[in-house]
């Protein structure tokens, strides 16, 4: 869950992981620890048709939540870091 301090310029204020709603670590507006973005746009054949639902995690809880797929995530190492 996201709040800005500025939504035109998209400066975060606060950013809270939807799953245990610990607040994330910001500095100037920057989240300074892993987060997982959920952002979906759900379609036509979906229950929650013309729904966009978004949330956050905090890596503690990415992990937890993969952790329990029965199939892993597809992993690939970034050579290029930013
Ligand atoms: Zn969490």
């Amino acid at each position: 869950m996201r709040q800005y301090t500025d939504r035109e310029k998209g400066i975060l204020g606060k950013i809270v992981c939807n799953q245990c709603g610990r607040e994330l670590q910001l500095e100037n507006g920057l989240v300074q620890e892993g987060v997982y973005v959920g952002d979906v746009q759900w379609g036509y054949f979906s229950r929650h048709d013309g729904e966009r639902h978004r949330f956050d995690l905090c890596e503690e809880c990415y992990e937890r939540l993969i952790s329990s797929f029965r199939i892993p995530v597809e992993k690939e190492d970034e050579t290029e870091l930013l």
